[in-house]
C-alpha cells in the first residue's frame, strides 16, 4: 500500500508527483529551511490539477500531500516518499494532519474574506510537518476578487508552503494564476480500473462494480456511491424512465416536476442532516440558551449563517439536478451509438431495453437534438433561469425529439 493507492488509472501524473515528493524530500532534509527551490526542481509550490468530474483531482493533490508529508525512515534507503503508513501519510489522507488544510466548498463561490483567511495562513511555517499544503478542491469557484487574493500568495509563497488547486479545465481559472501553477491533467481513468478499485477497496461483488463503472463512465465517487447505495441506484433507475414516460405533455410536466422535487428532497436531506447541528452550534457559541432569546448584537452572525445555509441548498439542489442529467446525456448518448451501429460500450447495458425501444423509434438526427436539449437545460441553470422551468423546457423538447 502506498499514498497512491487511490489515484485510479493515473499513472503519468503518479509519476510526476513522486518525483516531486522525492525533490521535495531531498530539500527538506538537506537544507535549511527558508532557501528557496531550486531552478529545475521536480518540486514547485503552486500545483493545478484539472480533470473532468470524478477523474480524482483532489484524490491526486491529497495523495501528493501526503508524500510530501511523510516520514518513513525508508526515504533515507532511497525509498520513495509516500509510504501510505507512517503518521504524516496516515493523517494526510484521513484529513487530520495539522499542516494539510483540504478547503471543500458547498457553496457556489468562494468569497474575498475565506480566501484572505487561507492566505494568512499559508504564511505560517509548518506546524508538526515537512510543508505547510493547502488544497483548494474548486478552484473554479473563486469569485475575481477572490482570485486576486490567491494570486499574491501563489506569486510570492512562504518557503515550505504548498498550494494544489483542483478545478475542471485550465479555462476555470484566471489565467493569472494558472499561469504561476504547475499544471497536470488527469484523464478519465478506464472503466477497469474503476471496478477494479471497487472491488478491491470497497469490498463491491464483481457483478455490480462493473456493471456501477460502466454506468458512470470512469467517475470513480458516483461509481462507488452507485454499487454502494440502494438510493443512489433508486434515483438513477428513476431518472433513465424518463424518456419513456415523454410521450405527451402531461407525462413532460410529470417528469420534470419528479426531477425537480428529488434535487429538492436530496437539498432538505442536506440541510436537515448538516443546518441544524450548524445553527444550535453557532446559538451555543454567542451565548444564546436553548429556546430563548438571543443576546443583542448576534443578529448579524445568526444572518449570515443562514445565507449561507440558503446558498448551499442552492448548490446541493443544482448539483442533484446536474447529475440527473448527466445520466440523461449518457442514456441518448448510448441510444445514439445503437442507431449508428458504433462499436463503442454502451454505458447503460441495464436499461438495455428502454435503450433498444428508444432507439428503434427515433433517428439519429432526433437522438442528436435530444442530447442538444439536456446541453440547453444545464446552461439555462448556469444563466439562473428557474429550474422548473428549465427542465420542463427540457422534457417538452425531448419529446418533439
Ligand atoms: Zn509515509
Amino acid at each position: 500500500m502506498t499514498v497512491w493507492d487511490d489515484l485510479v488509472g493515473q499513472d503519468r501524473v503518479r509519476e510526476q508527483l513522486a518525483a516531486a515528493a522525492k525533490d521535495a524530500d531531498a530539500l527538506v532534509t538537506a537544507v535549511s529551511d527558508g532557501k528557496p527551490l531550486e531552478q529545475g526542481s521536480k518540486m514547485t509550490h503552486a500545483w493545478l490539477f484539472t480533470g473532468p468530474p470524478g477523474s480524482g483531482r483532489s484524490t491526486a493533490a491529497r495523495a501528493f500531500a501526503a508524500a510530501l508529508q511523510c516520514t518513513s525512515p525508508d526515504r533515507a534507503l532511497g525509498g520513495e516518499p509516500g509510504c501510505g503508513f507512517c503518521d504524516g501519510c496516515h493523517t494526510s489522507l484521513i484529513g487530520t494532519h495539522a499542516d494539510v488544510q483540504v478547503i471543500r466548498t458547498d457553496l457556489l463561490s468562494i468569497g474575498v474574506k475565506e480566501t484572505r483567511d487561507l492566505v494568512r495562513r499559508a504564511q505560517l511555517s509548518p506546524a508538526v510537518g515537512r510543508w505547510q499544503v493547502i488544497v483548494m478542491e474548486d478552484a473554479d469557484r473563486l469569485t475575481e476578487g477572490a482570485g486576486n487574493v490567491l494570486l499574491k500568495a501563489v506569486e510570492e509563497p512562504a518557503p515550505r508552503t504548498v498550494w494544489m488547486l483542483c478545478a475542471p479545465s485550465l479555462e476555470d481559472v484566471l489565467p493569472t494564476i494558472r499561469s504561476r501553477c504547475r499544471h497536470l491533467t488527469l484523464g478519465t481513468p478506464p472503466v477497469e480500473a474503476v471496478a477494479d478499485v471497487l472491488i478491491r477497496r470497497d469490498g463491491v461483488d464483481p457483478e455490480r462494480a462493473h456493471s456501477a463503472a460502466r454506468a458512470t463512465q470512469g467517475h470513480i465517487g458516483r461509481a462507488r456511491r452507485l454499487a454502494t447505495d440502494e438510493r443512489a441506484r433508486a434515483r438513477r433507475a428513476a431518472v433513465l424512465k424518463v424518456p419513456l414516460r415523454i410521450a405527451d405533455v402531461g407525462g413532460c410536466l410529470k417528469a420534470a416536476q419528479e426531477l425537480i422535487d428529488t434535487a429538492t428532497d436530496d437539498a432538505k436531506q442536506m440541510a436537515e442532516e448538516v443546518d441544524v447541528k450548524e445553527t444550535e452550534d453557532l446559538k451555543a457559541a454567542l451565548g444564546g440558551v436553548a429556546g430563548g432569546r438571543m443576546p443583542r448584537g448576534t443578529a448579524g452572525a445568526m444572518k449570515e449563517l443562514e445565507d449561507k445555509q440558503k446558498r448551499r441548498k442552492t448548490r446541493t439542489q443544482r448539483d442533484s439536478l446536474d447529475l440527473a442529467l448527466t445520466e440523461l446525456t449518457g442514456f441518448y448518448r448510448d441510444v445514439l451509438a445503437l442507431q449508428l451501429g458504433s462499436r463503442i460500450a454502451i454505458a447503460n447495458v441495464d436499461v438495455q431495453d428502454s435503450l433498444d425501444r428508444v432507439a428503434e423509434s427515433s433517428t439519429p438526427a432526433q437522438t442528436l437534438r435530444r442530447i442538444e436539449a439536456v446541453i440547453a437545460c444545464r446552461q439555462a441553470m448556469d444563466r439562473n433561469v428557474a429550474p422548473l422551468l428549465a427542465v420542463e423546457a427540457m422534457t417538452m423538447s425531448l419529446r418533439a425529439g
